[in-house]
């Protein structure tokens, strides 16, 4: 995308809350040296995130790493707080790329510690070399089970078992599109191949119901369910661990574009509510531009592709100074996005909310876990009168809290709408995005100061 940007002759910033780029699949791992082998040092994705980064420190792109944005206005001032304390630039035009949020479908003890997000258990093993349990559960939907399940075995971790939401047909109609990525066919037969060596047994459309904690252990309780991931009778499995790595898809980030109120709207397929934006990104509000994930899950290989269109639209938009050269670059970009997008889709499908999944929530589950609000006190707000999200969060405080509604947002929405009869998410509407983004102590945006430095007014005149 900044390859395009800078060649049109334009200043670009970029903000990342990463120590460096890279984003979550390309990421700079904390550890070169492997810890107990976890995390090939050679590994593709390692390799492609090298030369990412080497292209970005050649160019002359300014970058702040590990600088959280906390606040963007609509003039486009971007504001972040960083090592060297708080900054803002104000730009012409915005780009936002700002990737995806683990999805935990709420279950009975999916807030006890030990059970972890299965994104997040990549992080783990990819950038801090650390297994996730000794012997772990790898639950949830998606292609994310698979890579958890092998990285932790080829780390010298036992999975004990994987439930997978999917059922074999799931599976199947995931094909035609995981035939146009060899590579991605290859790799994924490769961690099952690693899976099934181990003796790791799956569970396919079995469902998390209840974790408890049983003497320093997590003892999980799994169902069979339905394709819309609603338990059904038939025999429960129990396995015994040390750690749960559960996750059931991925949500768009949007709250940048909601913040500035571009238009949105919700795509179940896509992974939940989306800027609503042309094919090259460009948003309803100016020189306000979407890529990748945060634009509706499409997976890594769409993310560059589509940041590429983003990168274009944006230099012509604000007059490039070589706008037939990039015009030229268009149609190509185009046509690799589409085929780079197929497989994501697919996965993203696969992924989407099932909605006998919410429905079979329990009462006194707890939803929104900053602010432990209970499905029961969702349903009580709803029988209420609640009638759109932003009313169910002043009644309860659901999303209310340093997340900000990113983790329990998609499913308080889904709760809401089923409880109400909304015939659509756009019915009861989505959480409004607010400042901070990201949690900010008031230190960071202060400094260090004493009470001599602060300017005291001059007493006005008598
Ligand atoms: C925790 C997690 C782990 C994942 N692991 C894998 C994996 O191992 N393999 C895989 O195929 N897919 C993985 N995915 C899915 C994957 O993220 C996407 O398919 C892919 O990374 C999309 O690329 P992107 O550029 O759109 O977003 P990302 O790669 O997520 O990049 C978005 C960037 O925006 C930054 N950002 C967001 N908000 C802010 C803010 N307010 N201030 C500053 N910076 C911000 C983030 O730090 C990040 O670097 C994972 C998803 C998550 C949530």
């Amino acid at each position: 995308m900044q390859r395009w940007l800078v060649s049109a002759g334009l200043t670009v910033a970029l903000f990342d809350e990463n120590p460096s780029a890279g984003g979550q699949v390309y990421r700079d791992p904390v550890y070169r040296d492997p810890i107990d082998g976890i995390g090939a040092s050679n590994n593709a994705d390692q390799q492609a995130g090298d030369a990412l980064r080497c292209e970005l420190a050649a160019s002359k792109v300014t970058t702040f790493f590990a600088h959280p944005v906390w606040a963007v206005t609509g003039d486009y001032r971007v504001d972040a707080t960083g090592p060297n304390g708080p900054l803002h630039c104000t730009a012409r035009a915005l780009i936002v790329a700002s990737g995806t949020t683990e999805r935990v479908v709420p279950f009975e003890g999916w807030t006890t510690p030990g059970v972890i997000g299965l994104a997040a258990a990549t992080i783990l093993l990819k950038s801090q070399g650390v297994l996730p349990g000794r012997s772990t559960l790898v639950a949830g939907c998606g292609p994310l089970l698979a890579a958890v399940a092998a990285k932790t075995i080829e780390g010298g971790g036992k999975v004990e078992a994987i439930a997978d939401l999917a059922g074999t047909s799931d599976w199947a109609r995931t094909l035609p599109a995981i035939l146009t990525r060899p590579d991605l066919l290859r790799q994924g037969f490769n961690w099952w191949r690693t899976i099934s060596r181990a003796g790791t047994p799956r569970y396919a459309r079995h469902t998390i119901v209840r974790v408890e904690p049983v003497e320093q252990r997590l003892r999980a309780t799994l169902a069979p369910c339905d394709a819309a991931g609603r338990p059904v009778g038939g025999q429960r499995a129990t396995v015994l661990v040390d750690c749960i790595a559960v996750g059931h898809g991925l949500t768009p980030a949007t709250e940048i574009t909601r913040l500035l109120r571009a238009k949105h709207g919700y795509s179940r397929e896509a992974g939940g509510w989306i800027a609503i934006a042309d094919q090259d990104g460009r948003t309803s509000r100016p020189l306000l531009y979407v890529a990748g994930d945060g634009a509706g899950i499409a997976g890594a290989a769409a993310a560059a592709t589509h940041g590429t269109l983003a990168g274009l639209a944006c230099a012509l938009d604000l007059g490039a100074s070589n706008p037939s050269r990039l015009k030229r670059r268009i149609e190509p970009a185009r046509r690799a996005h589409r085929h780079a997008a197929r497989f994501g889709h697919a996965m993203a499908n696969l992924m989407a909310l099932r909605p006998g999944h919410v429905d079979s929530i329990a009462a006194e589950t707890i939803i929104c876990r900053c602010e432990d609000v209970t499905r029961a006190e969702i349903d009580a707000a709803c029988d209420d009168g609640a009638r759109d999200v932003n009313q169910l969060k002043a009644w309860t405080r659901c999303g209310m809290g340093p997340c900000q509604g990113r983790t329990c947002g998609d499913v308080a929405g889904e709760l809401l709408m089923r409880r109400v009869g909304a015939n659509s998410r756009e019915t009861v509407g989505c959480f409004s995005a607010r400042t901070p983004l990201r949690p900010v102590t008031l230190e960071a945006l202060t400094g260090d100061f004493t009470y001599d430095d602060i300017p005291i007014p001059q007493a006005a005149p008598l």
